[in-house]
């Protein structure tokens, strides 16, 4: 079954798309836990970074560029937090790659 986030790249599913090409997406999240809070997702189905195998390593690169790059246009990029969940104990319940870009308010507050 398709993830949320392939129905999303897909155009099946509508969302706030801030960062796109051939290979990534970047768009607001839905339910947002800071001011700004961007998922960075492949487009490329990979459950989660426990899963990526040697030949799709680079895009996490690509994922950090692209972070860098919003959290310029967002204005974070004095303190921000980059992170990704790997599976249900850690919380993820999107099984699609993606890094959660959260900023704009003291973070430390979120442990
Ligand atoms: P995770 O728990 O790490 O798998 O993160 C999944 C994130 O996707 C959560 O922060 C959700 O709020 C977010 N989310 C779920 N559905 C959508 C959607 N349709 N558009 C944007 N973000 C979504």
């Amino acid at each position: 079954m398709a993830t949320i986030f392939e129905k999303i790249i897909n155009r099946q599913l509508p969302a706030n798309i801030v960062y796109e090409d051939n290979e990534i997406i970047a768009i607001k999240d839905i339910n947002p836990k800071a001011p700004v809070h961007l998922l960075i997702i492949t487009k490329k189905v990979i459950p989660s970074i426990q899963e990526i195998k040697e030949e799709d390593f680079y895009l996490l690169g690509k994922m950090a560029k692209v972070a860098q790059k919003l959290a310029k246009e967002f204005k974070v990029d004095k303190g921000y937090r980059l992170l990704t969940n790997v599976g249900t104990p850690s919380g993820q319940t999107i099984f699609h790659l993606h890094f959660h870009l959260l900023g704009g308010r003291d973070l430390l507050s979120m442990g």
